[in-house]
């Protein structure tokens, strides 16, 4: 790093995959970066979404699905700031923060995710967003405390996301006693391959999941699911919203350019357009050909940890390629999961454990090579 860059500020918002991907890296390879580097984000914690279905299913504890951020922040001399970020304001090139105050900035970094799509409530059922994980955590904890007498657990959504939590409930022995509905406006997995879709279903069926197809939820009113046309779906004692990815609302206030559905959109090199100062990753940003997930937020973090290094020292950078095809490993709650690679499954009881297995062994190395204390260390 050039003395000229020690005068710089560089700001990493958002603990994200990707910057903890980019971190590792930058302490492996003992990469200098500014002084004044400032990791932002709103808990003292980073969470690895892979295992929140585990973390539900009571598999694991909070600690063992979290990176502890300050001694990271410690290791590499960065300075960590728990904040929530409100605005970005590219004129003056500036942060602002939910607490009223600001930050200016020479480079800054994108990485704080998505929200879940919003489920419009009157607030007569508790409502509990799978994203951000730290407050859908601490959420679900809250209203299992406050109700153990309910029973009645409403999911809506039919994704990946909806699936596993379904699984996981139903999979925890401290759960029994609870019905979980699955509502899903098409069917569950729909994207899947029709052998692990098939087989999932039958898995929720055995754990006695229901799901009621065709039943896009359009708002929650006086105690009940509603259909957008009106129409009352049914009543639940809680509602899990598993709805997709909607972006942050400042991503489309803050001037720049963004796509249809607000996330912003990237250059290959991961570099806001028209801002060569500002890269952004992880479900934040828009780019085609890549799907949000945290199989590709990891891989930003790979080109991350090379371009914001380069671009401080003006030197050329790397091109983001996604990959056509991902694995992804769905938790069924119990210690098995299921696969899909691109267009192919395995789903098969006798698989299930396998590939429970390998899950478990994926997402505890992720932890542990985040994490500088911790768990699996
Ligand atoms: C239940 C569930 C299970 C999933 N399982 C998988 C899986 O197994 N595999 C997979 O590939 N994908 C999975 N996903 C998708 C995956 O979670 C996301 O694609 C991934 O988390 C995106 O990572 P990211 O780097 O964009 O940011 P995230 O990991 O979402 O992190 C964003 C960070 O920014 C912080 N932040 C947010 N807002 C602000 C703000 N305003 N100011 C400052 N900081 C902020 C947050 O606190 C957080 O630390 C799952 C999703 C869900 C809902």
């Amino acid at each position: 790093m050039t003395n000229n860059n020690h005068n710089k500020r560089l700001l990493l918002l958002g603990a994200g995959h990707a910057h903890m991907v980019a971190i590792r890296q930058w302490l492996e390879q003992g990469t200098v970066l500014p002084k004044d580097t400032i990791l932002i984000n709103p808990e003292p914690e980073a969470w690895y979404s892979g295992m929140m279905p585990g973390l539900i299913a009571g598999r694991f504890a909070r600690e063992d699905c979290l990176i502890e951020l300050e001694p990271l922040c410690q290791q590499l001399g960065i300075q960590l700031q728990l904040r929530r970020v409100v605005s970005l304001d590219i004129q003056s090139q500036c942060v602002w923060f939910r607490d009223g105050g600001n930050l200016p900035f020479s480079l800054l970094s994108i990485n704080s995710g998505s929200v879940t799509h919003a489920l419009p409530s009157d607030g007569s059922i508790a409502l509990l967003p799978v994203k951000p994980f730290a407050d859908f955590y601490r959420r679900w904890q809250t209203w299992r405390q406050d109700n153990p007498q309910a029973t009645d657990v409403a999911i809506v959504g039919g994704g990946a996301a909806a699936v596993e939590i379904a699984l996981a409930v139903s999979a925890n022995s401290q759960l029994h006693g609870l019905t979980v509905t699955v509502y899903v406006d098409r069917d569950v997995l729909a994207g899947f391959p029709a052998n692990v879709s098939g087989r999932v279903q039958k898995l929720l069926g055995r754990r006695g999941v229901k799901i009621q197809p065709q039943a896009r939820v359009g708002y929650i009113e006086n105690g009940m699911l509603y259909r957008s046309d009106n129409n009352r779906i049914a009543s639940a004692d809680v509602v899990i919203a598993a709805t997709g990815s909607a972006a942050l609302s400042w991503y489309h206030n803050s001037q720049l350019s963004t796509d249809s559905d607000g996330f912003i959109l990237v250059e290959p090199t991961l570099q806001a357009i028209r801002q060569s100062n500002i890269f952004v990753s992880g479900d934040a940003c828009s780019l085609a050909n890549n799907p949000r997930s945290g199989v590709y937020a990891v891989r930003h973090g790979d080109v991350l940890a090379r371009n914001i290094p380069a671009q401080l020292q003006g030197n050329p950078l790397q091109n983001f390629y996604p990959q056509t095809k991902a694995l992804a490993l769905l938790s069924t709650g119990n210690g098995g999961a299921v696969a899909r690679y691109g267009t192919s499954g395995a789903s098969h009881p006798l698989l299930r454990p396998i590939l429970g297995l390998w899950k478990d062994q994926l997402d505890k190395s992720y932890i542990r090579d985040h994490s500088v204390n911790g768990a699996y260390r």
